[in-house]
């Protein structure tokens, strides 16, 4: 649709409020005296059918773009939304009439100003018209152990063909080395038999799924819908080369490395073992101490060796608890004889899982003991002692044992350790300026670098590196709460051991959540949309590359690997891979990358659409930035509880702060607001920034904005960046509220009329 052809209609609601508390005729006569606008029109209840029937109407008659003034954008999201109508929503209820005195001077110049902001942005933006191109639906399944063997049946089942490739010459994984299972079903005691050939046959003989065994990945190119993947010419799959749609990684886990369990005599005593050796030994339908190979009479296990250890792996492996109950229980029935101790921190046995440790407690030949084991070391010829310290009577207490298992964690096979220590050591030596040191790196954050520095798994062809990156303890998840099965990288869904430390049942739940959101990937890429967070949005990043300086700014702060460069450093988008966040656009000093309905230029026009008083009529104004993610649903909320907030802030929703251009805060200044506020969502490790760094880009970023008010001769707290959580409203009006006293107390911007 071009611009020129648009016919506009304005809606004011008097619903909810709105009504009562503001001048909708001045309201209409802002749209129609102010903009022209030769539509306006105004209803008791805008969002009932006779309302809805109304601007139908309109629709059949040829209008094109409306602006609803009435709630919150993010309700009624789905009545306002009519096919092939632009649609904006001015926020009245929520910012406006909920949270401010009804009928007051200021907050009608509020809803005048939402208004003016509502009318420009349907003016300068365009209807978003889908990505077109040509989408394979096939997934790809990375590992074909019980979360890839998972993964790709229920793919199957749901109708998409699946390639499975695994570096193994069968598939199975770790359930290939595992005999039993933890018990499924009440009461919960019994252990389940493995029963890995029917899952196998289940899948040779499903047409849907190709299977790659002996095989590795090569190279994988392109984006969702669209990615063209090499195997690596040693595989049964030699060389071939096929085009997948998304890709669950299933690549499994492996043991911590009990080389660095020496205090707990690995390596040290002969009779030390870990529960993988163990279980292949139950397996093989014996037990035998390593050093002479006789029958073990008592048999120690040591939970969380390594585990939930700040000086090993920090976190809860998840199953070594219920991995020791099973084992102990087995050994028990090789053996009757023998005596089993179990040694823990705490046991951990969720759920319906504690019959099954109760089954365990009423052996009266397990022992259970609560301590720390501080060593385990030889005692008479092959024997074991085992200090335990913190116990329940608070004692130091040796036990003897003939073998001991170690109860060793899950390290995600995604990581490769010894890679990132290399590279932290890289970054002092850049630290250090020492010669050698590829300056690139400096430029590149520490978790690109570790990416880069990664397995090689998928072999990505992507700026950031082959691999997805491996984030906290080395896991590839983004963030587990918010967005669950997410990657960085775009239509790539780890899944079961690789995402987090979990058993063979919660494999199955897991590889299954994956498999939905690679099915989800592959059908919004044939509809040309965005996959998550921005779910269904069918704009996407236009790149006016005649005015590009190659200065490679879009490329490296694209969150997402979404913009490759050419050799000489110009642009290359994979649009499939883009979530839309707009960093891209807030990044590029040219002002040349723009969406059909988010520019620079659209903001810039919002931002000067409202109605700046002047110096003498005392009112400030100041500008919120707000990040449509967290901070906006919060200011919502707020609007709900009726909390009021400084009648002297416009608000206008970013994608996320990392798109914010500074020439906005220019146009701000020059334009006479006295201060402007910029809320995105938390950053960090644990992060909470939809779009990964932009709250910390924009963290950045402000620092050249602070220089500019130097240059000024502004005050520093004039522009300010906060992040907040989606439930921190009330401290949303405190900070919005704190900023207004602020600005108040340092006086109006000394540009304004300028
Ligand atoms: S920065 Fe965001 S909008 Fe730009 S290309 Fe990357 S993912 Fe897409
Ligand atoms: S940021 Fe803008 S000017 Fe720089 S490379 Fe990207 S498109 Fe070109």
């Amino acid at each position: 649709m071009d611009k020129t052809e648009k016919k506009l209609a304005v809606w004011i609601c008097k619903g909810c409020d709105i009504g009562e508390s503001l001048d909708v005729e001045a309201l209409e006569k802002v749209a129609s005296d102010e903009y022209k606008v030769e539509l306006c029109g105004s209803h008791e209840f805008l969002c009932g059918d006779e309302g809805v029937g109304q601007i139908k109407e309109q629709i059949k008659e040829g209008v094109n773009a409306l602006v609803i003034a009435g709630c919150s954008p993010r309700f009624q999201t789905d009545t306002f939304t009519f096919d092939g109508c632009l649609t904006e929503r001015a926020n009245l209820r929520e910012f406006v009439v909920w949270s401010h005195e009804p009928n007051a001077e200021d907050t009608q110049m509020m809803a005048e100003d939402y208004l003016r902001m509502g009318i420009v942005r349907a003016q300068k933006s365009e209807l978003p018209e889908p990505f077109e191109a040509e989408i394979d639906k096939t997934i790809l399944v990375v590992g074909g152990g019980q979360s890839g063997m998972t993964a790709a049946l229920e793919s199957a089942k749901a109708g998409y063909d699946v390639v499975i490739i695994e570096k193994q010459d069968q598939l199975g994984g770790w359930l290939a080395k595992t005999t039993r299972l933890f018990p499924k079903k009440p009461p919960y005691k019994d252990v389940e038999i493995v029963d890995l050939e029917a899952r196998v046959k289940e899948i040779e003989e499903n047409d849907r799924i190709t299977v790659h065994t002996s095989a590795t990945i090569a190279s994988i190119n392109g984006g969702p819908g669209m990615f063209d993947v090499s195997l690596d010419a040693n595989g049964n799959g030699a060389g071939s080369q096929f085009r997948v749609g998304s890709i669950v990684q299933a690549t499994g886990w492996k043991p911590y490395d009990p080389d660095n369990l020496g205090h707990l005599g690995y390596g040290n005593c002969a009779n030390v073992i870990t529960n993988v050796q163990m279980e292949e030994m139950a397996a093989a339908g014996e037990i035998r101490r390593p050093s002479d190979g006789k029958s073990p009479k008592k048999i120690v296990f040591v939970q969380c060796a390594g585990s939930r250890d700040k000086d090993h792996l920090p976190y809860c492996s998840a199953v070594c608890c219920r991995v020791s109950l099973k084992q102990a229980m087995w050994a028990r029935e090789l053996d009757s004889e023998a005596e089993v101790f179990v040694l823990y921190k705490d046991i951990r046995a969720p759920g319906q899982y504690e019959d099954y440790y109760k089954a365990a407690q009423d052996d009266p030949g397990i022992f259970f003991t609560k301590g720390e084991v501080v060593a385990v070391s030889n005692s008479s010829g092959d024997n074991l002692l085992v200090d335990v310290e913190d116990t329940l009577i608070d004692k130091h207490i040796q036990v003897e044992a003939d073998l001991v298992v170690l109860a060793t964690g899950m390290v995600p096979a995604a990581a490769d350790g010894e890679a990132i220590r290399q590279f932290r050591d890289a970054q002092k030596v850049i630290a250090k300026g020492e010669e050698g040191a590829q300056l690139e790196t400096a430029k590149v954050t520490v978790e690109e670098m570790a990416a880069y520095e990664g397995t090689e798994i998928l072999n990505l062809n992507y700026r950031q590196g082959p691999d997805l990156p491996m984030l906290k303890y080395d896991f590839p998840d983004s963030h587990f709460i918010c967005f669950p099965f997410e990657s960085r990288r775009t239509g790539i869904y780890p899944a079961g051991t690789v995402r987090a430390p979990n058993d063979m049942d919660g494999c199955c739940e897991d590889a299954t959540g994956a498999a939905i959101k690679a099915i989800q990937c592959v059908e919004l890429a044939t509809q040309g949309k965005a996959m998550h967070p921005r779910w269904g949005d069918q704009s996407y990043p236009d790149f006016f590359l005649q005015r590009c300086t190659q200065c490679k700014r879009c490329t490296e702060e694209c969150p997402f690997g979404t913009i490759n460069e050419d050799e000489k450093g110009t642009p290359d988008p994979t649009i499939t891979r883009c979530r839309r966040c707009g960093i891209c656009m807030g990044a590029c000093p040219e002002r040349i990358i723009s969406f059909k309905d988010y520019s620079v230029e659209i903001i810039s026009s919002m931002i000067k659409a409202v109605e700046v008083p002047d110096e003498y009529d005392e009112k400030p104004r100041l500008l919120g930035l707000l990040c449509e993610n967290d901070a906006y649903p919060a200011l919502d909320a707020a609007g709900f509880k009726r909390l009021q907030h400084s009648e002297w802030i416009r608000f206008i929703p970013v994608r996320c702060l990392g798109s914010v251009n500074i020439v906005w805060i220019a146009d701000a200044l020059a334009q006479g607001y006295d201060g402007i506020i910029m809320i995105g969502c938390k950053s960090g490790d644990d992060y909470q920034c939809h779009f990964i760094r932009g709250s910390e880009l924009m963290g950045t970023r402000s620092g050249n904005i602070q220089e500019k008010l130097k240059q000024l001769a502004l005050e520093d707290e004039r522009v300010r960046v906060e992040q907040l959580e989606i439930t921190d409203h009330e401290r949303l009006v405190e900070v919005i509220n704190e900023f207004s006293e602020e600005i108040d107390d340092i006086g109006m911007n000394p540009f304004k009329g300028l």
